[in-house]
């Protein structure tokens, strides 16, 4: 009996849970539950973490789980590492499905760091007004460089923000490049970084970035090389045996 457990969060966790449910496949979607609205899905779902490895190899065995699908975010490196170790436990077959990283164009001034210390050690030391669009967790390592101005995007309103100097906006992708070229042009925005998630829903302000010239320190993404990593969604579906439906 095939029953799936797809780990999401993403717009392409999204699309495939839609294939999946049209597919008429037993799956649950599942949630961290970092955002307070998290977007409804086809599938049945659920919220929150498993409580680790053991807790993960818990949940596979008691829900009768046949394949595990992690089309967590490339920069959620503990889920996955987690999931890893569970089907690794269990003998459960795990696949990855994840988008492409993002590539430099001859225009884009674009410089590429490996995680988050290098990316600190790459700010410049004048101060500069910077578009930091790394999401809410890391925030705080900015800290230690407050000469900045920093422009947050973030999905939920923040409690309190650790950085002195900073303005949040509040917007959940996808977005489009008119909207972000605006938002660096009124926050004359002089420095981006980002980490290079891949995909559509957030590359516009890479785009908006070149057409004005700006740099951009772009963080690279966490190397799995532990699971077959799929870049489609009609790639999982033939991976679970079954034809990708037309139009996904
Ligand atoms: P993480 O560091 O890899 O995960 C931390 C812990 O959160 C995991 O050990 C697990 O808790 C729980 N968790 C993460 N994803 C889960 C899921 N889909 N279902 C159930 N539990 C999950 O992950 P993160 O960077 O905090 O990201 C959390 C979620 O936000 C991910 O699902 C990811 O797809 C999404 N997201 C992340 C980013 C990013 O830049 N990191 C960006 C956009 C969306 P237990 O150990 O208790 O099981």
């Amino acid at each position: 009996m095939t029953r799936i457990l797809l780990l999401g969060g993403t717009t392409e966790a999204g699309l495939l849970a839609h294939a999946l449910a049209e597919a008429g496949l037993d799956a649950v979607y599942s949630y961290a539950g970092r955002t307070g609205a998290p977007l409804p899905q086809p599938l049945p779902q659920r919220i929150g973490g498993f409580g680790g490895i053991e807790g993960l190899v818990g949940y596979l065995q008691a829900e009768a789980i046949s394949h595990v699908i992690d089309a967590t975010h490339p920069f959620a490196a503990g889920i996955s590492r987690n999931a890893a170790q569970a089907c690794t436990t269990t003998g459960i077959p795990l696949v990855t499905l994840q988008r492409p990283p993002w590539q430099a164009g001859p225009q884009d001034r674009w410089t590429h760091v490996a995680d988050l210390d290098a990316c600190l050690a790459a700010l410049p030391t004048r101060p500069a007004r910077i578009f930091l669009a790394i999401g809410r967790q890391t925030l705080a390592a900015f800290a230690a460089h407050p000469q900045h101005f920093y422009l947050l995007r973030l999905v939920d309103a923040p409690a309190a923000l650790p950085l002195p100097q900073c303005n949040a906006v509040i917007a959940r992708g996808p977005f489009a490049v008119e909207g972000d070229l605006d938002l660096l042009k009124t926050h004359r925005i002089d420095l981006i970084v980002a980490k290079n998630s891949g995909g559509d829903g957030a590359s516009a302000k890479l785009t908006a970035a070149r057409s004005l010239g700006l740099p951009v320190i772009l963080i690279d993404r966490p190397v799995q090389t532990d699971r077959p990593v799929l870049g489609s969604v009609a790639e999982v579906m033939a991976w679970l045996g079954h034809a990708a439906l037309r139009g996904v």
